[in-house]
Formats: structure tokens, C-alpha cells, sequence
């Protein structure tokens, strides 16, 4: 579902700087209380804390008080993510920009085409409350006004000193009825895709994954080699992760776009193989051979994950199957045989295939099984969340 952050800024406010000042108190205590006790569920936070913030704020909004332990404890989150990959080396995280999460009771929020009026009662029944008005620029009109007509939801708006941000949410549209699909077998070094209505195939080169991934994993060893200074280490080593992430995203991104354009253009539903559970299977030998296969695994899921959700924002129908033999399955007569010679698979019923191409058609196939709900395998699903596309036409 794509979502669009409207962001408001204001002037200094008095009541609002007062809030702040509470809440920053708030998000401190809970910040400290989930690192000392090894916390991060939210509400594990607010079940511990929040009898004791009520008695030492009596007057402030219940709603206020839970939206400022939940943004102490969304801050805990963040922080324990950096400290998993390593991009941090603090303790504890700082609180630069206090923010307290706004839900349905503790806000009124009012859009009459021109004003935006925010309503923030600071006590339950606040004779005074805190009142922000707006008149955002023609581009926010736009999005409030469907989100006025109920075509985007709104979810919770974020406070701070300065700013007020209001997250929408617009539904992904909906899948159209595919009128064929496209196989795609993806691995290391290519990848091939086959059209069944034009019975085209697409080989496309993806060594360069392959390169940049081993290339900075060399990278990075060499420059590990040798060093005694643990910190020093890490360092060297996330900048390489990061160079190798950043180039090999920007590459899987490109490549699902011009897929999803193919596919858009001929009204086809993708079909990918199913990784789940694969990665164990790779995953067994620590061997340096290894490492760099389930280096090139990964890079493949990350490509899977963009497809998808690539297929979920523009509409396109996206369908897993079953990956077992797709490659060593012969297109022709659906015999599984072991016998491959290089890149060619030699079937006894004589058909001659490249294993690549192979199993793009295999997998296709099994797309087309799907949809015509034959799928003897039953491993096919729907990677968009819709119940079926095939029902909205
Ligand atoms: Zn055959």
C-alpha cells in the first residue's frame, strides 16, 4: 500500500513546547526501561510503565501518555537495528527530536477543503486544547481531499516541537486478469524469462551481481586482513557491505521495472520460483564456495522482494511456484532427467534445451497450471494480497 507522509511545520508554540517537554521526560523513561530490562515489546513497555507516568502526569491525556512510551519504544527499535548492523557503537540511543504518536481519541483532525484544523486536547476534556491550523499547498489539497472521500486511510500523526507529520495510505490497485504469464528462472550469472502469449525469450545478463558481490567480499577481507582493532574491522567491513548492497539493489531495481513494464504491456501475470526454505539447503556448507552461493541466494531473494513488491504497486498479478527440477524438467515431454552437459539438458525423448531456458518454460508452465487451478504440485500462491485477481476481471 503506498503511503504519503503530509508534513506541516509551525512556529514555536508554548503549550505545544510544554507537551514536548512531558513527552521527551516520557520517551527518556522508556527508552531506559526497555534497554535496563531487555525489553522491546511495546506493550510489555506501557503495561510496566504506565501506572507510574499516570500518577506523575495526572493531568495529561492517557492517549498522550501511551503515544509518547510507544514512540520511546518505536526509538529502542531503531536503535536496536543500527546495533545489529553495526552502524552503531553507542549504548544507548540519543533522543534528538522528541515525538509523540497521535491516535484517533487523542487528535481531531478537520479538512474543509481549504483549512486543515488540528485538535489536541492535552487533558481529556481540555477546555483549552491545542488548536494548529493549516492551508497546505495544492498537492496535499489533493490528498486530503481523497482521503475525505474515503479513498486513503489515514494513520497516526507523529508529533514534535515543529512539525506535525500525517501518514495516508492509498490501496495498491487491483491485480488485472492475466491473459498469459511470464516465466522467470533467476540465478547467479542470467536471467531468462518466457512470454506464453508471444512465446518470446529474454535472456538477460546478471554476472554483474555475481562481480560486485565477490568483488567486495575480496574487497573487504583483504581489508580485514591483518587488522588487530575490532572496531576498525567492523567499520571496513560495513562499508563494503553497504557499496555492495547499495550497487546490487540499484541493479535488481532497474531489471524489475523493465519487467513489470513487459508484463504490463501484454497483460501478463510474473511468475517466479518460490526461494522459501531454500536457503537451508544452500546454507550447509561454510565452505568459501558456499558463502559466496548463498552471497548470490540472498541477492536473489532481494530481487524477488523488489518484483514483488514492484507487481504490488503497479497491479501486476505476481504467482510463486514450486522451484523443484525446473531446470532439469524437459520442456518438451515433462521428463525429469539428471543427464546435463553444461548448459544443455539432453532429454532421452531427444529434445535438446538450454537449462536456462528450460526452466523459464517449466516455470511458466507451472504459473499457467496455477491459474487454470490444476497446479498438481499445490505449492502455487498468490504473492498479491488480493483474494484472487482473477475474480475482479
Ligand atoms: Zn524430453
Amino acid at each position: 500500500m503506498p503511503t504519503v507522509c503530509l508534513r506541516f511545520r509551525f512556529e514555536e508554540h508554548p503549550k505545544i513546547r510544554a507537551l514536548m517537554e512531558a513527552c521527551a521526560d516520557i520517551q527518556r523513561q522508556a527508552v531506559a526501561y526497555a534497554l535496563e530490562n531487555g525489553k522491546t515489546a511495546t506493550y510489555t513497555i506501557i503495561k510496566a510503565l504506565y501506572p507510574s507516568l499516570r500518577k506523575e502526569y495526572p493531568h495529561l491525556h492517557s492517549q498522550l501518555i501511551q503515544g509518547a512510551i510507544r514512540s520511546g519504544a518505536r526509538v529502542v527499535h531503531g536503535f536496536r537495528n543500527q546495533q545489529r548492523k553495526g552502524k552503531t557503537q553507542a549504548d544507548r540511543p540519543e533522543i534528538r527530536r522528541p515525538s509523540v504518536y497521535l491516535t484517533k481519541q487523542a487528535v481531531k483532525i478537520e479538512w474543509d477543503g481549504e483549512l486543515l484544523t488540528i485538535t489536541i486536547p492535552v487533558s481529556p476534556r481540555d477546555p483549552e486544547p491545542i488548536v494548529l491550523t493549516f492551508r497546505p499547498h495544492h498537492k496535499y489539497r489533493r490528498l486530503l481531499d481523497e482521503w475525505k472521500v474515503g479513498r486513503a486511510k489515514m494513520g497516526e500523526p507523529t508529533l514534535t516541537a515543529h512539525s506535525l507529520s500525517i501518514p495516508l495510505k492509498f490501496p495498491d490497485p487491483t491485480p488485472y486478469k492475466p491473459e498469459g504469464v511470464i516465466g522467470i528462472d533467476s540465478n547467479e550469472g542470467n536471467l531468462t524469462a518466457f512470454a506464453t502469449s508471444t512465446g518470446e525469450i529474454q535472456e538477460i545478463d546478471t554476472s554483474y551481481v555475481g562481480k560486485v558481490n565477490r568483488d567486495h567480499l575480496r574487497r573487504e577481507i583483504k581489508g580485514t586482513r591483518g587488522k588487530q582493532n575490532p572496531k576498525a574491522k567492523k567499520k571496513i567491513a560495513s562499508k563494503h557491505r553497504r557499496i555492495r548492497q547499495e550497487k546490487t539493489e540499484n541493479f535488481w531495481h532497474h531489471l524489475a521495472l523493465a519487467l513489470i513494464a513487459w508484463a504490463l504491456g501484454m497483460r501478463a501475470a510474473l511468475v517466479l520460483e518460490d526461494l522459501k526454505g531454500m536457503k537451508e539447503r544452500i546454507g550447509k556448507g561454510k565452505s568459501k564456495r558456499m558463502r559466496q552461493r548463498l552471497l548470490n541466494f540472498w541477492s536473489i531473494m532481494k530481487f524477488h522482494r523488489i518484483l514483488e513488491h514492484k507487481a504490488r504497486f503497479y497491479g501486476v498479478p505476481l504467482i510463486f511456484v514450486d522451484p523443484q527440477n525446473t531446470s532439469k524438467t524437459c520442456p518438451v515431454c515433462g521428463r525429469v532427467g539428471e543427464r546435463l552437459r553444461g548448459h544443455v539438458l539432453a532429454c532421452p525423448c531427444g529434445a535438446r534445451t538450454n537449462r536456462h531456458v528450460a526452466a523459464a518454460v517449466n516455470i511458466a508452465r507451472r504459473g499457467v497450471e496455477f491459474l487454470e487451478g490444476s497446479d498438481p504440485r499445490g505449492r502455487g500462491r498468490w504473492a498479491t494480497p488480493v483474494a484472487s485477481p482473477l475474480a475482479s476481471g
